[in-house]
């Protein structure tokens, strides 16, 4: 059967939004500390998708976890698990909850379609260290903010390069 439109759009996003999340949360789950990648590194929903659609995207509802304590513990213990996340991001889980007071719909198409572009074209923060004038001092030079711009330029956001990136840094020997 031919996947709809909305499918490969929701398809697409998804693709995105899981690389934001692990690199947002560096690859390590956020219960146990580990560090994970491929099939042990899952992106996992605080609120769960059955309970409402409309927060399927949303970076402040996804979090990663290890394959045990996604599967065996996040599914398993809820009570405990709602309390320990309430606990480690508590304005998270107040935005969440304000959230929830909406009601639950699928996310319309032209929403889908503004977020992808957003989630596309998403560039992770980066920290420049060296770009920051102190207080007063005369700045020689490009502004602070050119060179920040022409940092930026240099890095390759793409998904697929920011895959290979993680791929050869879990090659490292550690
Ligand atoms: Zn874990």
């Amino acid at each position: 059967m031919a996947k709809t439109a909305r499918r490969k759009l929701k398809d697409k996003i998804k693709k995105e939004v899981d690389i934001i999340i692990k690199e947002r949360d560096d690859y390590t789950c956020q219960y146990c500390g580990k560090r994970v990648s491929g099939f042990d590194c899952h992106v996992s929903h605080v609120v769960p998708v059955s309970k409402t659609k409309l927060l399927e995207f949303d970076f402040q509802n996804l979090k990663i976890l290890c394959f045990r304590h996604h599967i065996h513990w996040w599914h398993k213990n809820p009570l405990e698990a709602g309390k320990w996340f309430r606990e480690k991001f508590p304005d998270r889980a107040k935005y969440l909850e304000g959230r929830l007071l909406e009601k639950p719909r699928p996310i319309k198409m032209y929403e889908l379609r503004d977020l992808y572009e957003e989630v596309k074209n998403y560039k992770p923060t980066l920290t420049v260290s060296n770009t920051k004038p102190e207080s007063g001092r005369i700045v020689k030079g490009p502004t602070p903010r050119e060179v920040k711009i022409s940092k930026e330029e240099k890095v390759d956001y793409s998904l697929e390069a920011r895959l290979k990136k993680h791929e050869e840094r879990e090659k490292m020997p550690s």
